[in-house]
């Protein structure tokens, strides 16, 4: 009872601008595996919940993780459970479909189904009456192995496509048996069958071969769409409780053209493409009609054709248009003035490492005198507040490259208050590095959480003698976590399943399951779990088989791997350049 009287009071606070239908025959409830004020600020889960509502084929529901304070009562109080807008009961549903967006969200999805009732192991439904369970989102772009025993079928890519196409063979394989509907399936372009692939480890754990039993290519080959104009991805329902409640939101691109080495969303959605200012302003000005501020979404906002233009015309119809992040060096005199002019009184600029040598590792291309002449810009526009993001951790730093984060913080609030200008709220934002899967750190280890605390105590005792800068520290623990589902493979699934049994979910309940499991794994009579750290902390060898490495992203591996050596030896590599370049493959 408890979560349907919630669940009726946000359909009543919700506004959905598009005509609703009660479509088809294919019921499929789409799950946000986290709560409803995350799953309703995530583009992706809006943009897939209007493709799916937009067939007439499929009658959509959505399912959401419960909140903290409604999670005891669903477990425990003998009800499953339920969907957002029907309240069925998800294995009532044809198909569940999970939209991941962030791995660590791996472990909701199992919670999820075990609140639904339903078999977490795929083995454990097999001929039995339970839905579909297929997922899809960035993170099962670049690795799904962790939870590639408890789904049945992954869609490798951006759905705009593939969902439909999903659709349609789901429907015409209506009267066929359970495993070859799933077989037909598998040929939808991006379709990956879990149940077809068997991975065999060595001796010393690491991943020998993967044995494939279907037809054609051990392939899955991601679905990317070419021109994002086609297809519309902005808030489709808005709701006040949503963590960007008063914002409409309007994606500007996908991937980016930097190429930053330890970015995964600037190597798997290759090449760049973005939003043409026309289409942009239409969709700012759609916007306009709803909030006062069009939140701007993509990796980097400062490069998107005709932004100051847009963000002019955003301030002269009375709004305010916030860019996700901008690359210093991108933003130019007219882009600082309108964004100062349009209201926007803090800005976030991500230099990622302190040193000019750290930043050639990474490949940012950005030298602190850009860094700089862009805080001036922005401060000498009216900006108050400046946020700078830092990572620690990364590949090849040393302790003077950490210092540097500091040093760099002070030279910057130097300048600034040489200006003789207001100067608000400064905040450090210190992240661990997390390696990636399709980027060319995915071999590199994250750094020991000592080494990281370290560290951070190094960043908080340098920034304490510039006074008035607050220290934003992400925790190390956290990082864990997420690189264990980054970069694990099928035997992370076991974990996962563990953990979830267990019921923790907060990062310290996390981090207290996978330090027990680590325990046990080095215990004379070990348990049949891995070693988390074996996923984390170890290197992987350039020449062994990666979990990932079946996803054809259409990067060359040699590419990643020459990135990595050209970290090593501090050059750079130059943005792309879609009209000639072809070096990485993607183009
Ligand atoms: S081929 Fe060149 S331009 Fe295209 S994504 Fe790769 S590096 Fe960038």
């Amino acid at each position: 009872m408890f979560q349907r009287k919630r669940a009726l009071e946000r359909i009543a606070r919700e506004k959905t601008l598009y005509e609703r239908s009660r479509g088809g025959d294919i019921h499929l409830c789409l799950v946000y595996p986290n709560v409803y004020r995350l799953g309703m600020a995530n583009l992706g889960f809006q943009a897939v919940h209007r493709i799916f509502e937009s067939d007439p084929r499929v009658a959509v529901d959505r399912a959401f993780l419960p909140d903290a304070d409604e999670r005891e009562a669903v477990r425990d109080g003998g009800e499953p459970l339920l969907s957002f807008e029907g309240g069925r009961p998800l294995s009532d549903f044809n198909i569940l479909a999970f939209s991941v967006s962030f791995e660590t969200d791996y472990l909701n999805v199992l919670t999820i189904l075990t609140m639904a009732g339903i078999p977490l192991r795929r083995a454990d439904r097999a001929g039995r009456n339970y839905p579909l369970i297929i997922a899809g989102g960035s993170a099962i772009f670049l690795n799904p192995e962790p939870i590639a025993d408890f789904i049945d079928l992954f869609l490798v890519g951006e759905g705009e496509e593939m969902a439909p196409e999903f659709i349609a063979r789901y429907q015409a394989a209506e009267t066929l048996p359970h495993d070859e509907r799933l077989a037909d399936l598998a040929n939808v372009q991006g379709a990956y069958l879990p149940s077809l692939f068997f991975p065999v480890y060595q001796p010393d754990g690491r991943l020998q071969t993967v044995v494939y039993s279907g037809a054609g290519k051990p392939r899955v080959n991601r679905r990317l769409i070419r021109d994002l104009n086609r297809f519309t991805t902005s808030s489709q329902i808005l709701t006040p409780e949503s963590v960007f409640g008063d914002m409409f939101l309007v994606e500007a691109s996908r991937g980016c053209q930097w190429g930053c080495r330890f970015c995964a969303a600037g190597f798997m959605y290759r090449p760049i493409r973005y939003r043409s200012p026309e289409n942009l302003l239409a969709e700012a000005n759609r916007g306009l009609a709803e909030r006062g501020v069009i939140g701007l979404v993509g990796a980097e906002m400062a490069s998107v054709p005709g932004v100051a233009g847009i963000v002019a015309a955003v301030a002269s119809a009375g709004g305010r248009l916030s860019p996700s992040s901008l690359k210093a060096d991108c933003i130019s005199p007219v882009l600082a003035a309108a964004l100062a002019r349009n209201g926007n009184h803090s800005v976030t600029v991500a230099p990622e490492a302190g040193s000019e040598r750290m930043r050639k590792v990474i490949n940012k291309n950005l030298s602190e005198a850009e860094i700089v002449h862009a805080a001036e810009m922005m401060i000498g526009e009216g900006v108050e507040n400046l946020k700078f993001y830092f990572m620690i951790g990364l590949p090849e730093e040393r302790d003077e490259d950490v210092i540097e984060i500091a040093a760099l913080v002070g030279r910057i609030l130097a300048r600034t208050r040489a200006m003789h200008r207001p100067v608000g709220r400064v905040t450090v934002s210190l992240n661990p590095f997390v390696p990636k899967p399709w980027t060319p750190f995915q071999w590199d280890p994250m750094e020991e959480i000592a080494a990281l605390k370290r560290k951070i105590v190094l960043v908080r005792s340098h920034l304490a003698r510039l006074g008035g800068v607050e220290l934003d520290a992400e925790s190390p623990r956290e990082a864990y976590f997420q690189t264990l589902v980054s970069r694990g493979d099928r035997r992370v699934g076991p974990i996962l399943a563990r953990l979830a049994a267990e019921r923790r979910e907060l990062p310290g309940e996390i981090w207290q399951g996978l330090r027990t499991i680590s325990r046990e794994a080095a215990a004379p009579n070990p348990s049949p779990l891995p070693d988390p750290d074996f996923f984390v902390t170890r290197r992987y060898a350039h020449d062994e088989l990666l979990p990932w490495d079946f996803i054809d992203h259409h990067i060359d591996k040699w590419f990643l791997l020459s990135e990595r050596k050209k970290a090593h030896f501090e050059h750079q590599t130059r943005p792309c350049d879609v009209t000639r370049c072809t070096v990485c493959g993607a183009c």
